[in-house]
């Protein structure tokens, strides 16, 4: 295997036409005529963009590849919780080959980089995170995960769920996950205690799905901008969806923004049609880093989604009423530096000395490219193709 690849012809974040060199896995040199590659690739005046950053999805329980299965499951939090776990029990969802399945198709759209939820309760025990964990030890060459380990369906409503949450922290989870402390466990003080604990003992960062809307969510939000300033984990904690940003009272949004902003609490959202959502610029003026994911990929809750986050940069873009270039530009942002800073991913970008993970895609500007959703992409990781021109190099899954 070739430690140097030269990329001749190729527009860097949509700009002149230059030649990239590649060198032990990072960016070496930018310039026309840059030369020694023991490999190259021509990319005809193609657009060059940072690996993709898929920041909050469930690779353990997609039914990728497992043919449609009818979505029956009711409006409810509840129901989609219970409808998952009956699922689970029917179909044989195997979260070493379903995440493999899932990584496949996202790494050919261009994803270097993913954050992901795994399920953990008693009744899966710590099956899906051992599974991810064996899938992202046989995948380790085409992408990077980060494993929260995730109570999905309750922690203190259901006893020993906290203990094997410990457990896959101590196994190698990377992040702490936590699920609506008002209204799944009911009881936000003995939920944020145990979740902000399990972050302290391991030294790990903390992702909290925050579903719960208005008044109720902007109370839960609060206990946890509290307890991040009192246990000084600014810039470890971030909130999934954070639907309550969207609530209609502009006062008590912004300042939650502003205490956001301040203890250096990220977001993470999936520019949802069917929910209220924080505002992309609003957090962008605030200073609130906010980036983007699938959630869910064709599983129980979600019968959507291809995993592609150009896609999700253009749902970004529509539900933020992104036009004008430079606001769908930020779009991309979400879905690329917004998500590195989420997962805290050094050395990222097109800058010499990042490291090469990137993508090569047809486009004339940034905006075109988000809008076509190219299938034909090129997919550098650490320095070596993973993809060309939209078809895996080997197979992953
Ligand atoms: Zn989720």
């Amino acid at each position: 295997m070739s430690d140097t690849l030269l990329i001749r012809n190729v527009r860097p974040a949509g700009g002149a036409a230059t030649d990239v060199l590649v060198r032990d896995g990072r960016i070496a040199a930018i310039g026309a005529g840059a030369t020694g590659g023991d490999a190259s690739f021509d990319a005809g005046g193609r657009l060059m963009i940072p690996g993709l950053v898929e920041a909050h999805t469930h690779l353990d329980k997609s039914f990728w590849g497992m043919g449609w299965h009818k979505h029956t499951a009711g409006p409810a939090l509840i129901d989609k919780i219970e409808t998952e776990r009956r699922n689970r029990r029917e179909f044989g969802i195997e979260p070493d080959r379903q995440s493999g399945r899932l990584v496949a198709q996202m790494v050919k759209l261009g994803t270097t980089h993913i954050r992901s939820h795994v399920d953990v309760d008693t009744e899966v025990g710590l099956a899906g995170v051992e599974g991810v964990m064996a899938m992202r030890e046989r995948l380790k060459d085409v992408i990077d995960v980060e494993i929260v380990a995730f109570a999905q369906s309750g922690m203190l409503i259901r006893p020993g769920t906290l203990e094997l949450l410990d457990q896959a922290m101590a196994m190698g989870a990377d992040v702490v996950g936590g699920l609506d402390p008002c209204t799944l466990d009911r009881d936000p003080k003995g939920h944020l205690d145990a979740i902000f604990g399990l972050a302290e003992t391991y030294g790990r960062p903390l992702d909290i799905h925050l579903h719960e809307r208005g008044e109720v969510g902007a109370f839960s939000m609060e206990l946890i901008i509290e307890r991040t300033r009192a246990l000084g984990m600014q810039g470890k904690v971030a909130i999934s969806h954070a639907f309550c940003l969207g609530m209609p009272d502009a006062d008590h949004v912004r300042r939650l923004m502003e205490d956001l902003a301040r203890e250096r609490i990220a977001l993470v959202t999936t520019a949802p049609a069917s929910s209220p959502a924080p505002s992309v610029m609003a957090c962008l003026k605030a200073g609130v880093v906010i980036a983007g994911g699938s959630d869910g990929v064709r599983d129980s809750w979600n019968p959507y989604g291809m995993g592609d986050m150009l896609e999700r940069a253009t749902l970004v873009g529509l539900r933020n009423n992104f036009r004008r270039d430079e606001e769908m530009e930020l779009a991309l942002d979400v879905c690329t530096y917004q998500g590195a800073k989420v997962m805290g991913i050094e050395n990222y970008g097109l800058e010499v000395g990042c490291t090469a993970d990137f993508v090569i895609l047809p486009g004339e500007t940034i905006c075109e490219a988000i809008v076509e959703r190219p299938a034909d992409r090129t997919v550098v990781k650490r320095g070596r193709i993973v993809a060309r021109h939209g078809e895996l190099t080997q197979p992953i899954a």
